[in-house]
Formats: C-alpha cells, sequence, structure tokens
C-alpha cells in the first residue's frame, strides 16, 4: 500500500507533556493530532454550566446535547461545544478541579470513546489521553506512555498557565490538583490509566524536547515502513 497511516496513542499522568509530544509528531507526520482530555474537560464544562448532577438516571441522553468539535488552528487546539469557543476556559483550575471526577463516569467515557474512535477510522491520527492504547484504539500500531517526575509536572503545568494569563494559582495548588487527577485517573474503575505491555515508554523528566521527539519520531517511521 503506498502511504500507509497508522494510528497512535500517547497515555500517560496528567502534565507529562504528552499533548506537546502528540501534537509535534502529528506535526511531522502530517497526522491529525487529537487532545482526547480536552473533551473531557468540555464534558466537565458542559456539566458545570448546566448544573447536570452526575448521577442523573438519563445523562447518556443529556450528553448528547453537547456537540463537541476539535480543531487545530494555528498550533493551538481550539474546542467547541455546541458552537461555543471555550478552549481557555476548560484550562481554568475550576475545571481542573473537576474532570476527574466526571471523567470517572461511565456514560461520559462511553459517548467520548466512540467520539474518539470515530476519529481513527481512515488512521492518521496521533491522540493522547488516559485510555487510548488500553481502550480507544487498543490496535494501534504504535503506543507510548509517557511519565515525568511530579515536580517536573507540577513546574510545567504552572508555567502553561501563567502564560495563558493566570497569575493567581500556586506551584502548590498545581502540584495538589495533579496528584488529585493521577490518584482518581489510575485506580477508577471504568477504564482506568495503565500502562499496556505493548507501550514504549518516554520519561520525560529531564531529557531535551527535541531529542525526545527525534526517538518518538524514528520509532514512528519504523512502524509505519512496516505497515506497508
Ligand atoms: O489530558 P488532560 O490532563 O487535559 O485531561 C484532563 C482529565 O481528563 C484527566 O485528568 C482525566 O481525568 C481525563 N481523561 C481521561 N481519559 C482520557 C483523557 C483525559 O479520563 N483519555
Amino acid at each position: 500500500m503506498k502511504n500507509p497511516k497508522i494510528n497512535i496513542a500517547i497515555d500517560g499522568y496528567s502534565s507529562s507533556g504528552k499533548s506537546t509530544l502528540a501534537k509535534a509528531l502529528a506535526k511531522k507526520l502530517n497526522y491529525l493530532y487529537i487532545d482526547s482530555g480536552a473533551m473531557y474537560r468540555a464534558i466537565t464544562w458542559y456539566i458545570s454550566k448546566n448544573n447536570i448532577e452526575l448521577n442523573h438516571s438519563n445523562l447518556s441522553k443529556l450528553l448528547e446535547g453537547a456537540d463537541i468539535e476539535l480543531s487545530n488552528e494555528n498550533g493551538k487546539t481550539k474546542v467547541r461545544l455546541n458552537q461555543i469557543d471555550i478552549s481557555d476556559e476548560i484550562r481554568t483550575m475550576e475545571i481542573s478541579n473537576m474532570v476527574s471526577e466526571v471523567a470517572a463516569v461511565s456514560a461520559v467515557r462511553k459517548y467520548l470513546v466512540q467520539l474518539q474512535q470515530s476519529y481513527g477510522i481512515n488512521k492518521g491520527v496521533v491522540m493522547d489521553g488516559r485510555d487510548i492504547g488500553s481502550v480507544v484504539f487498543p490496535d494501534a500500531e504504535l503506543k507510548f506512555f509517557m511519565n515525568a517526575d511530579l515536580v517536573t509536572r507540577s513546574k510545567r503545568r504552572l508555567l502553561e498557565m501563567q502564560a495563558k494569563g493566570d497569575q493567581e494559582v500556586s506551584e502548590e495548588e498545581v502540584l495538589q490538583n495533579l496528584e488529585h487527577r493521577d490518584k482518581i485517573d489510575s485506580t477508577r474503575a471504568d477504564s482506568p490509566l495503565v500502562q499496556t505491555s505493548d507501550a514504549i515508554v518516554l520519561d520525560n523528566s529531564s531529557i531535551d524536547f527535541e531529542d525526545l521527539l527525534e526517538e518518538a519520531y524514528s520509532i514512528a517511521l519504523k512502524k509505519i515502513s512496516l505497515a506497508q
């Protein structure tokens, strides 16, 4: 087959640098980058704005009213919910503090996993999240699992938030939020964060980003050539 495409799953802990790597790798390969965490954040925003109870008996039906659209504009992920641009709102501490509880609800996961899988039908997708290699694309040709120590991750997240103009938040607050989300994400009953046995582990604590990207890119090229 000419120019075969593969799907690439990148899973790992919060703020381990998954999105930065996924976005850069997708750009180098000319693939579509999908930030699955942004979808969980968008649903959290929707649930919060509409005061929807997480244990509502008809939650699945209510979620159908949330039309989520992701696009990449000037290297940034734009998130629209029912046509409203909520790209900045979903990155606030308020949403970060709620998102893991929302993401632990099976009806939410079911709704979003379907949407995520639809993006991968024709291959050529780099998607990052927590359950991409285990649940969304269990047959992905290439799976990475990323980690970095907690302090490195908190510093990274703080810098990102400050760059977006949020000067109020402290490093301690960010660190606590990451610990809280890691715990819920890795212990929930439905699709917990796991490192699958076929995932290649990348530690992003100290390695230079360009080196990391080169490593991931050369592994991806090998996998693509095997898919010929
Ligand atoms: O990737 P990000 O940190 O923005 O994700 C926000 C939250 O969404 C995570 O802490 C996790 O609770 C949830 N999530 C998930 N499954 C994914 C992606 C994100 O449960 N595939």
